[in-house]
C-alpha cells in the first residue's frame, strides 16, 4: 500500500502539471459568463486539431471512453458485430463496444511490445467483423499502414485508441489521423491534461455531421448556432459528451505549452534510457522498441522484468524507498468479466506484459534528484555494487 500520510520524501508514479496559463484561462471562461461545452476554448482546442493535425472534424470529449463510445454510436455496432482489440490495454477500448452489444476479439500483442501483432490479425476476421482497435502503446506506433491496407481489404472500420498517443507520429503523420476515427485522451496521467477530457477525431469526412449530433445529445443544436438549420431538434441518437469550458481552458494552455511539456518529458525519458540500458544489456531486464516508423511521445518508460515474482518484488523494494512504480495492464481477455466469454485462445504475450512490465514515475515536475534516485534503487535492487538489496 501506498503510506499514508505520504512521508516528505515520497516519489509518486504521476503528478498533475501546471504549464502556466491554466488559471488564467478558467478565469477567462468564468468572465466570459460561458461555462458549459462547445464555448470560446472548446472551438480554440478543436481548430488546433483540425488546423494542425489535419483531421477534418475534431470534437472534444468528457474522456477518452467516452471518445471511444461516441466511435462506436457512430459506427452503429449492433448486437453480434465483431471488434478486434488487443487484449493488452485499458478496459475502455473493449467496454465502449461491449456497450452496443459487440463480441470483442482479443488479439496477441506483438513480442517484444505490448502493441498488437498486426501480422496476426488477418486471422481473427470473420464475416462479424465490423473493426479493428489500434492502441498505440505508450505513444508507440501501430504499423498502421498494415492495419489500414486490411481493413480495405474486407471493409472494416478502424477507431484508433490513441488515448496514450498525442504528439506522436507515424511515417511523420501524428498518430490519430490514420482510422476512420481515432480518440484521444488528457486524463490526468497523460502528457497533455485537461483533468477528465478527450477527444474524438474523425478522419472520415463522411462521419462528421452525424458525429457531431451525437455529441449534442441527438440534436442538430451545432448546426443551428451557425445558422445552418431553421430548428433546433432531436435528429437522432446521441449523449451529453460535450466538456465544460472549464476543463477546455485548461487544455488549451496546455496545448499552447505542448513542446515545452513534451521536450521535458523526452529530457526525462532519455535520462532513464542512458541510466538504465547498461542494466539491460546485462540481461536484468528488458526496455520497449521504439518504433522505427515514427517518432514517440515519451508517454511513459517501462522495464520487462524475467518473471512476475520479480516485477512483483522489485516494486516493492521501490515502495519501501519511497517510490510509486506501478504495473499496467492485466490483459483483458482473462479478466474476471470477460474470461467466460473469450474464446479460449491462448494470448502469450499479452500475458507476460501483464506479469512483468513495470512503468517509472514519470511526470513533468520530477526532479533530477528524484530520478538519480529511483535509478540508484533499481540498481540496487540488481545487486550492483554498493547495493544491500537482493532478490532470489
Ligand atoms: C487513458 C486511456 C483510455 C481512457 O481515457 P480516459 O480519458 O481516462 O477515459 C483509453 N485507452 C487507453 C489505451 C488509455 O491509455
Amino acid at each position: 500500500m501506498i503510506p499514508t500520510p505520504l512521508p516528505p520524501d515520497f516519489i509518486p508514479f504521476n503528478r498533475p502539471h501546471l504549464a502556466g496559463p491554466e488559471l488564467e484561462y478558467i478565469r477567462q471562461a468564468v468572465a466570459a459568463g460561458k461555462l458549459s461545452g462547445n464555448g470560446r476554448f472548446t472551438q480554440r482546442c478543436q481548430q488546433f486539431f483540425e488546423q494542425q493535425y489535419g483531421m477534418p472534424k475534431a470534437l472534444l470529449t468528457t474522456s477518452g471512453t467516452d471518445a471511444l463510445e461516441m466511435a462506436a454510436l457512430l459506427l452503429n455496432i449492433q448486437p453480434g458485430d465483431e471488434v478486434i482489440v488487443p487484449s493488452y490495454t485499458f478496459t475502455s477500448t473493449a467496454n465502449a463496444f461491449v456497450l452496443r452489444g459487440a463480441r470483442i476479439v482479443f488479439a496477441d500483442s506483438l513480442p517484444e511490445h505490448p502493441n498488437l501483432d498486426v501480422s496476426r490479425l488477418e486471422a481473427l476476421i470473420t464475416p462479424r467483423t465490423r473493426a479493428i482497435v489500434p492502441v498505440h502503446y505508450g505513444g508507440t506506433a501501430c504499423d498502421m499502414a498494415a492495419v489500414m491496407a486490411l481493413a480495405a481489404q474486407y471493409s472494416l472500420w478502424v477507431v484508433e485508441d490513441a488515448a496514450q498517443a498525442i504528439e506522436a507520429t507515424y511515417h511523420n503523420r501524428p498518430l490519430g489521423t490514420f482510422g476512420h476515427l481515432a480518440a484521444f485522451s488528457f486524463h490526468e496521467t497523460k502528457n497533455l491534461s485537461a483533468g477528465e477530457g478527450g477527444l474524438l477525431a474523425v478522419n472520415d469526412p463522411e462521419l462528421a455531421t452525424r458525429a457531431e449530433i451525437i455529441w449534442e445529445k441527438g440534436t442538430n443544436r451545432a448546426a443551428f448556432a451557425r445558422g445552418e438549420a431553421a430548428r433546433y431538434e432531436w435528429v437522432d441518437v446521441g449523449s451529453s459528451f460535450l466538456p465544460s469550458e472549464l476543463n477546455a481552458a485548461y487544455l488549451w494552455a496546455q496545448l499552447e505549452n505542448r513542446q515545452i511539456i513534451q521536450r521535458q518529458r523526452q529530457r526525462l525519458w532519455e535520462a532513464y534510457e542512458s541510466a538504465l540500458t547498461p542494466l539491460a544489456a546485462a540481461g536484468y531486464f528488458q526496455l520497449l522498441p521504439v518504433a522505427a516508423e515514427g517518432q514517440p511521445n515519451w508517454h511513459l518508460f517501462a522495464l520487462l522484468c524475467r518473471t512476475e515474482a520479480e516485477r512483483d518484488a522489485l516494486l516493492a523494494h521501490l515502495r519501501a524507498q519511497h517510490i510509486l512504480a506501478v504495473f499496467h495492464y492485466l490483459p483483458l481477455h482473462s479478466s474476471p468479466y470477460y474470461t467466460a466469454r473469450h474464446d479460449g485462445r491462448l494470448l502469450p504475450h499479452a500475458t507476460r506484459f501483464g506479469q512483468t512490465l513495470v512503468r517509472l514515475p514519470l511526470y513533468h515536475d520530477l526532479q533530477p534528484e528524484q530520478q538519480q534516485r529511483v535509478v540508484a534503487a533499481i540498481q540496487a535492487f540488481f545487486q550492483l555494487p554498493g547495493s544491500s538489496c537482493a532478490v532470489s
